[in-house]
């Protein structure tokens, strides 16, 4: 008896390890798009929509073509107001996470144990072609999200080190200071600095881009620079990434949250607000680019949504302005291209639910994607958590104890 159970433990411990090896065998894939891009506008509210609109007169392809759309819920399993790294863990694992976490558990944040895999790892394993780009640097919250797994959104050595060491076939960005060529190229990456090295990127390749932080947000690169655009680049990377198998892609507009912090410096507010609104209308023309590549492929899901807004951007006379100088809780835009019944139109979802959504229509087996499914919460779980929280957070907290609880009792003990 005692013997069995050894066993068994050993077993679920070799499992658990199984599933988020970075070297296990192709995994099969349930039927579902071929094809699915996420794209992230970093801090990009509602109103952000409508503010680019005013300063850019402009309208929106996100908006006048889209399929379905609806909002997310951003709070994060520590704070009613997440950061960029729980927000990226809830889009990229299908869990909240407490704030500065990437892509870790609330009950094991230094990925002793395990962690949760993210939709960029889980394509990799089914066979699929799978990157990550950004206007931000590339050990920036969201991207590390995607491709990393640390307790703190600032230990760039490690997520630069664990992005080097990934299988990922691209992963492109702002240039940070831990990266190192040789490294990245001793694990099979061509490394890119500028918008003509990537142009002569060969699909097949997989490659690692270090370009200049200040120019990729632009709608056109500044003058001097020899860096991509977000739109080059999403272009680029949907052309090197499509294939038999598919491909996911995580595209960022991180500079939409960039400028929209700090908007109560009265001497930078004019300039934050054109800059915010130009990051808006590169995000819009990346989103046409992958959109119309959806439409003629004709099995691609895009979906559009951001991590949180920042700015609390009102209507006050008429005119969109700042009202915040951080992030805040409000719901945000999610924008479905390929798909009318991603959910009811108008639906506010859960952050979580936006990639638990994604990884269930790219056909992921349930047991890998999302690892931590509130569906296995035990009834007794349930009735806690289906109270209103005194203390925002503590009860995803709960939740995901009572997740792991259960994991563990059901590779423990597992039902004949
Ligand atoms: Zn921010």
């Amino acid at each position: 008896m005692k013997l069995k159970k050894l066993t068994a433990l050993l077993l679920s411990l070799l499992l658990i390890c199984a599933i988020c090896a970075p070297a296990a065998s192709a995994l099969d894939r349930g039927p579902g798009y071929k094809n699915i891009i996420l794209m992230i506008g970093d801090g990009m509210g509602e109103n952000h929509l409508a503010l680019a609109k005013q300063e850019r007169g402009i309208s929106l392809y996100m908006e006048d073509h889209c399929d379905v759309r609806g909002y997310s819920k951003t709070r994060s399993a520590s704070n009613r107001v997440t950061d960029s790294a729980a927000g990226g863990t809830a889009l990229s694992s299908g869990v909240r996470t407490v704030n500065r976490y990437v892509a870790t558990y609330v009950y094991d944040p230094l990925d002793w144990f395990s962690h949760p895999c993210t939709l960029a790892e889980v394509a990799k394993k089914c066979g699929m072609r799978s990157g990550v780009i950004t206007t931000d640097a590339t050990d920036g919250a969201t991207p590390a999200s995607f491709s990393a797994h640390t307790s703190d959104r600032g230990n760039s050595t490690d997520i630069t080190t664990q992005q080097m060491q990934s299988d990922l076939d691209l992963i492109w960005g702002g240039a940070v200071k831990t990266f190192s060529a040789d490294t990245a190229a001793s694990n099979g990456f061509t490394v890119v600095t500028t918008a003509r090295e990537m142009q002569s990127l060969k699909s097949g390749s997989r490659s690692f881009g270090q370009f200049d932080y200040n120019a990729m947000w632009h709608t056109e690169a500044p003058a001097g620079s020899d860096s991509p655009t977000l739109s080059q680049m999403t272009e680029k990377a949907i052309n090197l990434l499509k294939n038999d198998q598919g491909f996911f892609l995580m595209v960022e507009g991180a500079h939409i949250d960039k400028h929209s912090h700090g908007s109560n410096d009265a001497d930078n507010y004019d300039t934050k607000v054109a800059n915010a609104a130009e990051a808006v209308e590169e995000f819009d023309h990346a989103i046409e680019i992958a959109a119309k590549f959806a439409k003629r492929d004709g099995n691609t899901l895009v979906v559009i949504t951001a991590d949180h807004e920042t700015g609390g951007i009102v209507l006050r006379d008429g005119k969109y302005v700042y009202t915040k100088s951080g992030h805040t809780d409000a719901d945000v835009p999610v924008i479905v291209f390929g798909c009318k019944d991603f959910f009811a139109p108008g639906a506010h979802i859960e952050n979580r639910q936006v990639s638990q959504r994604i990884g269930a229509l790219a056909g992921f087996d349930k047991n890998v994607f999302p690892t931590s499914d509130p569906g296995k919460i035990p009834q007794y779980f349930l009735d806690i958590t289906s109270l209103t929280p005194a203390h925002p957070g503590s009860i995803d907290h709960l939740r995901d104890i009572a997740s792991l609880t259960q994991t563990l009792f059901a590779n423990l003990f597992p039902k004949k």
